[in-house]
Parts: C-alpha cells; sequence; structure tokens
C-alpha cells in the first residue's frame, strides 16, 4: 500500500492530551484520510477502537444514531487506559455523505438503515478495515483490546491479535431506538449489557 503518513502533532481536547498522526491511503479513483488519536504512553496491549466517520453523529450531534456518544466515549476511554482511537474517513458506513443523506431520506419514509442501503444499490455495510491492520503494524502494536460491539468488526481485522472485546453500549433515545433496533437484529451487533 502506498501510503503517506504524517508527522505526529499534539492534540489538546476536552478529553485529554493527544498525540495525532494522519495516514492518507489511495483509495478508488481519490485517497481517503484517516487519523489515529492516541495517548504518548500508550500500552501494550491497548485499548483501540475503530470509529467510521460519521458528520452527523460525530459533529453536529444527530440522535438518529449513537456515534457521537461513541466516539466521545471511546476518546474518554483512550485518555483513562493509555489506549488508541482510528478515527477512518468511510461516512455512512463507506457510501459518502451524498448516498447517506439520501438513505436518510428514504429513511424518513419509513424504511430501515438497511433497506435505505439496499434500495441505494449499496450492501447494508459497505466499509473496509485493511487499513487499520496497517496502522496497528506502524505503531508496533501486534495485540489489542477492541473497544466494540460488532462481530464482524473483529473478523475483519487481520494480523493483529485481538485478545479482548471490550464493549460499547450507549443509551437508546426515542430517535435512534429503531436504528439500534436493526443493527442488533439484523446487523448482528451484541448491545446487551455484560
Ligand atoms: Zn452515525
Amino acid at each position: 500500500m502506498n501510503i503517506e503518513i504524517s508527522q505526529i502533532a499534539n492534540l489538546p481536547s476536552k478529553f485529554g492530551n493527544f498525540k495525532v498522526k494522519s495516514f492518507k491511503e489511495p483509495y478508488q479513483n481519490g485517497y481517503r484520510e484517516h487519523l489515529v488519536i492516541y495517548k504518548e504512553n500508550l500500552e501494550t496491549i491497548p485499548i483501540v477502537r475503530v470509529h467510521s466517520e460519521c458528520l452527523t453523529g460525530d459533529a453536529l450531534g444527530s440522535l438518529k444514531c449513537d456515534c457521537g456518544e461513541q466516539l466521545e466515549y471511546a476518546l474518554e476511554l483512550a485518555e483513562k487506559t493509555n489506549g488508541m482511537v482510528i478515527y477512518l474517513r468511510q461516512e455512512g458506513r463507506n457510501i459518502g455523505l451524498l448516498n447517506k443523506i439520501n438513505a436518510y431520506a428514504l429513511q424518513d419514509e419509513g424504511l430501515d438503515t438497511v433497506e435505505a442501503n439496499h434500495q441505494l444499490g449499496f450492501a447494508a455495510d459497505e466499509r473496509t478495515y485493511e487499513i487499520v491492520t496497517y496502522i496497528l503494524h506502524h505503531f508496533n502494536i501486534s495485540k489489542i483490546k477492541l473497544l466494540t460491539n460488532n462481530p464482524d468488526k473483529i473478523n475483519s481485522i487481520s494480523d493483529v491479535e485481538i485478545v479482548q472485546r471490550v464493549p460499547i453500549i450507549m443509551k437508546p433515545n426515542s430517535h435512534n431506538a429503531g436504528y439500534l433496533d436493526t443493527k442488533k437484529n439484523q446487523m448482528g451487533h451484541l448491545l446487551e449489557e455484560e
């Protein structure tokens, strides 16, 4: 993979003081610029969150999904446990922002998130995770504890040993309860408290 890697910079944030490093990945006809947010004194086997971009949830406080809350939780936990958040620029489960908004419009008409994606000609989930292995190897990390409810994510990260799955459970609200049900019942997410 011909990946361009940035310098390391400081990112003081309301969650704590982090280091950041960006990875520019050639993708289709362009590229995707990912961001790794991590503590300088990383644990040997760190808790790692792999978060896929969700502009509406991460930046706008959308209540249609749980992404924003999950991201905040992951950053808080990274600060507490000397962990890492890998922020992947694959908006809308990798169908892009414009298509995601079209999917939302279909959801406004009553389709669920999976049906809406299918109607637009996409799979329920188009995300890929090869770059995660590349990034972890770059940091000389061979074992992680993965912060996720998504068993598919465990299987899609190769050549890195996942010694533990750490659940990330957010309380549903009236807007995202249906979405979370679809994730649990149709996409195999493990959303029970453990
Ligand atoms: Zn979201």
